[in-house]
């Protein structure tokens, strides 16, 4: 990993919503996590853990051949990646140098060698990753305001936010895909303070503040394919 790369401001960790990625997905691709009936997915998992800039951009792929993915490093933490971290797209991941298709590798070719020396190796960066999905539960706090998985209700987008916000203590950015909601990121400070994502004094403010999702969005219901 080059220690020239300018330093990130923050974390963001980015969760995805399997009722939305399943809809797209017609076949399972993956032993390690799939859309299929074999491992209902019910909650929020892991898309990855990201640096960010406070200007609205990122680095990616700052890797060398020496930071590939490389699997003994996590075996110890294997049973939770296969639980929380499935790779649900039949598209390639060859982004980086990435080959064997796993989603979470690419996400620490792609977005974990940015975050050094914080995150010094890919043991630290899934260690890191899975602390924060187990001590965030984004399912819950939507549970507990009330947003449950359906195929009938919509609900107000600022509800959704505001459910997050009370939760985490700080402002997530929420994507959708044709109205249904496909990601909820949430940030923190090197630190690991929870941290608003996007800062109202970001030029890119509204571009980025959950601009992809209409005023009433959907929490679909996970079907198998
Ligand atoms: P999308 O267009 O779905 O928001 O993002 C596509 C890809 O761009 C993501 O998979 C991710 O790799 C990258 N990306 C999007 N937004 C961010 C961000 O705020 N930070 C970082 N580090 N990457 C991002
Ligand atoms: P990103 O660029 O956002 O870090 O990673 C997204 C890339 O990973 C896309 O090319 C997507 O097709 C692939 N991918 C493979 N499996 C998954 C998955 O389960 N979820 C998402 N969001 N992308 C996946």
């Amino acid at each position: 990993i080059s220690s020239s790369q300018r330093e990130f401001d923050y974390y963001l960790l980015a969760l995805e919503w399997p009722g939305t990625m399943c809809k797209s997905v017609s076949k399972c691709c993956n032993t390690n996590g799939c859309c299929d009936s074999s491992v209902p997915l019910y909650e929020f998992t892991i898309h990855g853990l990201w640096a960010n800039y406070d200007d609205g951009t990122w680095p990616s792929c700052c890797g060398s051949t020496k930071t590939d993915f490389e699997i003994n490093q996590v075996l110890p933490l294997m049973g939770e990646i296969l639980k929380y971290w499935p790779s649900f797209s039949c598209s390639s991941t060859s982004l980086c140098h990435g080959k064997n298709g796993l989603f979470w590798a690419h996400e620490w070719e792609k977005h974990g060698t940015c975050m050094f020396p914080e995150i010094k190796d890919e043991y630290t960066y899934f260690s890191t990753t899975l602390d924060l999905y187990a001590k965030y539960n984004i399912t819950k706090m939507l549970e507990n305001a009330g947003l449950l998985a359906s195929n009938d209700a919509s609900y107000p987008l600022t509800e959704v936010i505001s459910a997050i916000e009370s939760g985490v203590g700080a402002s997530p950015t929420v994507t959708c895909s044709s109205g249904n909601v496909e990601e909820i990121r949430i940030c923190f400070y090197k630190n690991f303070k929870p941290r608003d994502c996007v800062l109202e004094s970001n030029s890119a403010y509204n571009k980025l503040y959950s601009s992809s999702c209409p005023e009433y969005i959907n929490l679909p219901s996970f079907t198998s394919i």
